[in-house]
């Protein structure tokens, strides 16, 4: 898989989500999963799949290491409020 060259890497949001150091989400992007929980969320998808096989994997920085389940959780709760 590609690594991620969007530019979402430093989302202050996701500073509080918990990494995974030792899972499987270990070097996704949390970025990509964000955006992916967000755009769900705001459509009030009801099947959600994270499909990490599908992220982009993480550059080095804050965002790696972030747990990409919890940034697709977060990013699922924040679409709902915006929709
Ligand atoms: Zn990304």
């Amino acid at each position: 898989m590609k690594i991620c060259t969007k530019n979402h890497h430093h989302w202050s949001l996701l500073d509080s989500l918990p990494h995974d150091k030792n899972g499987a989400g270990k070097y996704k992007c949390a970025g990509c999963a964000y955006e992916k929980g967000f755009k769900a969320g705001k459509n009030k998808e009801e099947s959600l799949n994270i499909d990490l096989d599908k992220l982009h994997e993480s550059q080095s920085g804050t965002m790696q290491y972030k747990s990409p389940h919890a940034a697709f959780a977060q990013g699922y709760v924040d679409g709902i409020n915006n929709s």
